[in-house]
């Protein structure tokens, strides 16, 4: 439920509703604009008709329902677009912003040199893994704490602030200590109590679609966070699986505009894990701010045939920088800038 208060309200009136609220068993949610008081009643639907009576105390306007399973995160309780601000970016807005890096970080001179590069050719944000969910065990699993110390020096080389994953909640008081943004990959979308942990943190988080996650199961997982406290949550599409075999995965470019619909959280594309291959990075990406995304995840390394992890779809730095200069008619054309 939605309580919308009359101008006005004061204090007293709006910590009555809150009272009410919590008794009757929600968390309230405040989500007041710059003109009206507005409190958001999230709980699992008991006892809604106290809920309800409160339209006849004084100062409220309004009491309405959430239709929407998911609730802080959809466009029914907040109709601006949510703008997250991490160091002199701003994301969500008419800016688009660039994301890229290696998947994974492999040393000091790759990573330094990586962040260079990017950053020369326009990206905002170094991405790089130090902990990395591989679908072997065999396989590189992530440098860890020596990684993450790695990336504090490309950002100290760069000044660019850094996305990084974090896979356990064992590990997550270690990547705040490095992370400006918190990633979640796409196997632990719905790793609830990793969720829930990462909304208690005064971090931004990007969450990755899951693998074979619909648009409105991707919606629950972001809201997880959000009722948590944390509101500054991306959501990054990152393609699914599909019968198709002939790419990694199957970008999911309709769910941007669905997304935009339904949420006023920033969106995020990764054509990278979206194809599995560098050849159609360029294309994905320019179909991705056409279709109205907010920001892309662009792997780039600088020898992807060594690459420890996802070299087949990261592009040269040269590539990238290409990309980048065409990616700018492109956001013209949509009314935006890169
Ligand atoms: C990554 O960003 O390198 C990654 C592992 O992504 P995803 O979780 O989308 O597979
Ligand atoms: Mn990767």
């Amino acid at each position: 439920m939605i309580v919308i208060m009359k101008e006005g309200a004061p204090k007293d009136a709006i910590e009555e509703v809150k009272k009410i609220v919590k008794e009757a068993g929600y968390t309230p949610h405040d989500l007041s604009g710059e003109m009206k008081t507005v409190i958001a009643a999230v709980g699992d639907g008991r006892d809604k008709s106290r809920l309800e009576s409160m339209e006849s105390l004084a100062y409220v306007e309004r009491v309405v329902p959430i239709l929407k399973p998911y609730k802080l995160c959809s466009r029914e309780v907040k109709k601006e677009d949510t703008i997250i601000t991490v160091g002199n970016v701003a994301i969500g807005g008419k800016h688009i912003v660039v994301m890229a890096g290696p998947c994974s970080v492999e040393g000091e001179e790759q990573i330094v040199s990586i962040a260079r590069d990017v950053k020369a050719a326009g990206a905002e944000i170094l991405r790089g893994g130090a902990f990395k969910p591989r679908t072997s065990p065999y396989s590189f699993q992530g440098m860890e704490k020596e990684g993450l110390e790695l990336l504090k020096k490309a950002r100290e080389a760069t000044g660019l602030p850094i996305v990084t994953e974090v896979m356990n909640p064992r590990e997550l008081d270690l990547v705040c200590e490095y992370a400006d943004i918190l990633q979640i990959g796409a196997r632990n979308m719905q790793n609830f109590s990793l969720l829930k942990l990462v909304g208690q943190v005064k971090k931004p988080v990007l969450l990755k679609r899951g693998l074979a996650s619909t648009v409105q199961e991707f919606l629950m997982s972001a809201e997880y966070i959000l009722s948590e406290g944390n509101r500054e949550v991306m959501l990054c599409e990152r393609g699914i699986r599909t019968f198709e075999t002939a790419t990694r995965n199957t970008l999911d470019l309709s769910c941007i505009p669905v997304l935009k619909e339904l949420t006023h959280l920033p969106i995020i594309t990764d054509p990278s894990h979206g194809t599995g291959y560098w050849q159609f990075v360029s294309s994905m990406s320019k179909a991705s701010v056409a279709a109205g995304t907010d920001g892309l995840m662009i792997e780039v390394h600088n020898r992807p045939e060594m690459a420890f992890s996802d070299g087949a779809q990261s592009l040269k730095p040269k590539k990238f920088a290409q990309l980048m200069k065409e990616l700018r008619p492109v956001a013209e054309a949509v009314g935006r800038t890169i």
